[in-house]
C-alpha cells in the first residue's frame, strides 16, 4: 500500500491522495486505503504566502512611486521647454 500524509483542517482529515473526508483520525484512508504516514496540517493561508503578497504590494508601491516621480520630472521639463518656447517667442 503507498503511504501518504493525512491533511488535517481544524477537526475534519482529508486523505492526500482521493480528498476523501474523514471526522476523525485514521490509520489507512476508508475510501482508497492509502496507509497515513503522518498528520499534516493544512493551512488555508500559510503565513510565507502572506509575506510573499506583502513582497509584492511594497514592490508595487515602490514602482508606482518611481512612476509618479518621473511623471513629476516630465510635466516639469515640459513646463520648462513651455516657458523656454514662450520666452524665445516673446523675443522676436
Ligand atoms: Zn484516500
Amino acid at each position: 500500500m503507498p503511504k501518504a500524509p493525512l491533511l488535517r483542517r481544524g477537526e475534519s482529515y482529508f486523505c492526500s491522495e482521493c480528498s476523501h473526508f474523514m471526522n476523525k483520525e485514521h490509520v489507512a484512508c476508508p475510501q482508497c486505503g492509502t496507509e497515513f504516514s503522518e498528520v499534516m496540517e493544512e493551512r488555508p493561508h500559510p503565513e510565507a504566502d502572506i509575506e510573499r503578497l506583502e513582497e509584492l504590494d511594497e514592490e508595487l508601491e515602490e514602482t508606482t512611486e518611481r512612476r509618479s516621480a518621473w511623471l513629476a520630472i516630465g510635466a516639469f521639463l515640459l513646463l520648462a521647454l513651455g516657458v523656454l518656447v514662450l520666452v524665445l517667442f516673446l523675443r522676436r
